[in-house]
């Protein structure tokens, strides 16, 4: 019977993350794509919806 030696790939190493998304709260990091509103983080899946509601005020 093989000796099953599982070897796990290294965590990657955890970054801070810069900020989180002010819609989703979802982490974003310094390479992801952030965009600040009205001093508020959103990343790209939210940042259309935060325009809109914020152009509507
Ligand atoms: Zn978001």
């Amino acid at each position: 019977m093989p000796d099953y030696n599982l070897e796990y790939f290294p965590e990657p190493e955890e970054i801070e993350p810069v900020a989180y998304c002010a819609a989703c709260e979802r982490p974003l990091y310094r390479d992801d794509t952030v965009y600040l509103l009205q001093n508020r983080y959103f990343c790209e899946d939210c940042v259309a919806d935060a325009r809109r509601e914020l152009e509507d005020e």
